[in-house]
């Protein structure tokens, strides 16, 4: 088999956020300010970016964020991280507290943006412990519950002021998080049926169990667990989930694309419920981070024809195929980072809208979530929950997926060990041992408990990795449906096969007349996805340079 030894290195978090600092330092103009839209044309005309109201605070607020989060992880600063905070403050109206409707589009300082910037504003005080941070979440939190016109996006609030209250203690915020959660659960209706916007609806819910984990309500908790796996049914086992679940009246047509948003949303619900009680969502978290989330990241730009047209003060049409890489889809098939039919209509010039930046930063987000929990010690106890490679102070895990069924912890402290049993093996076929003596591994609630071990230890897990395939469909109720046959490796997706008919052209729009357009949900299109057949070999993977986790910022792992 042939094999690019370049490509053969061990799957690390770590590689994929390095690349994101391409996106996030160039993808904006000479101000730092980014761009929301990326246009593709038919006719071959160069693909141009655009600003538009969302770039601030929207794309601006969680790029900022992303950025705080990518140092923590990689020790590297965006070249904008600064020129976001102060953009960001600069925003904020100081008599109200809130958006300053005067400096940006109205429809950007709903509910659902300042909450945002509050969720920008927790992460920078979190990090850097600032005042200026501090003062101005706490005017913001006061004030959240009186904005008017309230939008869908209300419930998005949730996440943010929770972290916020974790962080600070801050009750009255505690009360008005507790009122939207209910209003959240009373919205999907008594059967905790999740329909409408995937990134919303899975942001407000990653709030809810936020809230419910705090103020220890079981009931509510057992209800975001009832739409968790609602939303698991309407997506792939390799983590694609339609930008809107289908719902009784549905406009969507034959458009479904993949929003990176949602991923996020989706791992940062999980995520908590996978450290308070679930621990079997941790496949679901590491089936996506290794297959639909990594294929979602921009990988290459080529097909985004590049020009050299003069920048406008809300244009540009520099290299934008090639400032991408390290961006989000905002609309991905399983075989391509755009499936087009995202429905919106073409600009007077002929241009498709191929990417939303809103996943800008987005996708960054969830590389972090991930990561963090990936594995972590907590009380003296090491829990390998995904199998990934992962740097902490207290151990280095490394593992040898999808080449081979290999984990080994090299351990710097004595702590006592628990590692998760993969999905796709019985416990019984996975053999655990150690350089200083047998291991006695009982298997529990979906772990191997390896007990006590000691500092210079090395434990190596070794297990099969089957090749399985697997026949699924995509595409809204009575709307044309997308056919593949889905080739694991454990639990990495290694080819991503188109079968059955494969639509030229399709349907698309929203709540307007449908127009036919091209789509790319089979063998043509641009960015094809899954271009893994290298992964079907057995070699021993180089190690990824990885950074340690210093700890802070787990937004996610709520007692
Ligand atoms: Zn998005």
């Amino acid at each position: 088999m042939q094999t690019n030894p370049s490509l053969t290195q061990t799957f690390a978090v770590e590689t994929y956020m390095r690349r994101a600092y391409n996106y996030l330092d160039n993808m904006a103009d000479e101000s730092g300010r980014p761009y929301f839209n990326i246009y593709w044309f038919q006719g071959g005309e160069s693909a141009q970016a655009n600003h538009n109201d969302d770039d601030a605070p929207d794309v601006t607020s969680r790029q900022w964020q992303a950025a705080i989060l990518a140092r923590h992880m990689t020790g590297q600063q965006c070249r904008y991280e600064n020129v976001w905070a102060k953009t960001i403050l600069g925003r904020i109206d100081p008599k109200t507290g809130l958006l300053d409707p005067s400096l940006s589009h109205p429809n950007c300082c709903s509910d659902g943006h300042n909450a945002m910037v509050l969720y920008s504003l927790a992460t920078a005080w979190a990090d850097s412990k600032d005042p200026v941070y501090r003062d101005a979440a706490c005017r913001m939190i006061a004030q959240l519950p009186g904005v008017k016109p309230k939008t869908m996006w209300q419930g998005v609030s949730i996440k943010s002021v929770m972290t916020w209250v974790r962080l600070s203690n801050d009750m009255p915020g505690l009360e008005y998080a507790g009122t939207m959660a209910r209003d959240v659960l009373d919205g999907f209706g008594a059967a905790n049926h999740f329909g409408g916007h995937m990134h919303q609806g899975l942001r407000n819910l990653s709030g809810v169990v936020d809230y419910a984990l705090y103020v220890k309500d079981a009931a509510m908790l057992a209800r975001v667990d009832a739409l968790y796996r609602d939303v698991r049914s309407k997506g792939t086992r390799f983590g694609w989930l339609p930008e809107n679940a289908p719902r009784a009246g549905s406009p969507e047509r034959d458009q479904v694309g993949c929003e990176t948003c949602a991923l996020m949303d989706f791992v940062a619900l999980a995520t908590p419920l996978a450290n308070n009680g679930h621990p079997e969502y941790w496949g679901d978290i590491e089936r996506m981070l290794r297959n639909q989330l990594a294929e979602n990241q921009v990988a290459d730009g080529s097909w985004l024809k590049p020009g050299d047209k003069p920048d406008t003060q809300l244009d540009t049409w520099r290299d934008v195929g090639s400032r991408m890489v390290g961006g989000w889809a905002g609309w991905s098939s399983p075989t391509h980072i755009w499936s087009n039919g995202s429905g919106s209509e073409p600009t007077e010039a002929g241009g498709f809208k191929a990417f939303m930046n809103c996943c800008g930063g987005s996708g960054d987000t969830a590389l972090f979530t991930a990561w963090k929990n990936a594995s972590l010690v907590e009380n003296g106890v090491l829990s390998v929950n995904m199998h990934i490679d992962k740097l902490l102070p207290q151990a280095e895990i490394r593992c040898h997926q999808p080449y081979q069924g290999y984990l080994s912890i090299a351990l710097k402290e004595a702590c006592k060990v628990r590692v998760r049993v993969p999905d796709f093996v019985e416990a019984r076929d996975v053999k655990v041992s150690s350089n200083k003596g047998g291991v006695k591994a009982a298997v529990e609630n979906g772990y191997f408990e390896l007990g006590p071990r000691q500092a210079g230890e090395k434990i190596e897990v070794t297990y099969p990795v089957p090749v399985k395939e697997e026949e699924i469909a995509i595409g809204n109720p009575g709307h044309k449906q997308y056919h593949y046959r889905v080739t694991w490796k454990g639990d990495t997706v290694v080819r991503m096969t188109p079968i059955g008919e494969q639509y030229k052209t399709i349907h698309s729009g929203w709540g307007k007349d449908p127009f036919e357009t091209e789509a790319y949900y089979g063998e043509e299109g641009p960015g094809r996805l899954y271009q893994r057949e290298y992964m079907l070999s057995d070699v021993v993977p180089q190690p990824s340079p990885l950074c340690v986790d210093d700890g802070k910022l787990n937004f996610w792992m709520l007692r």
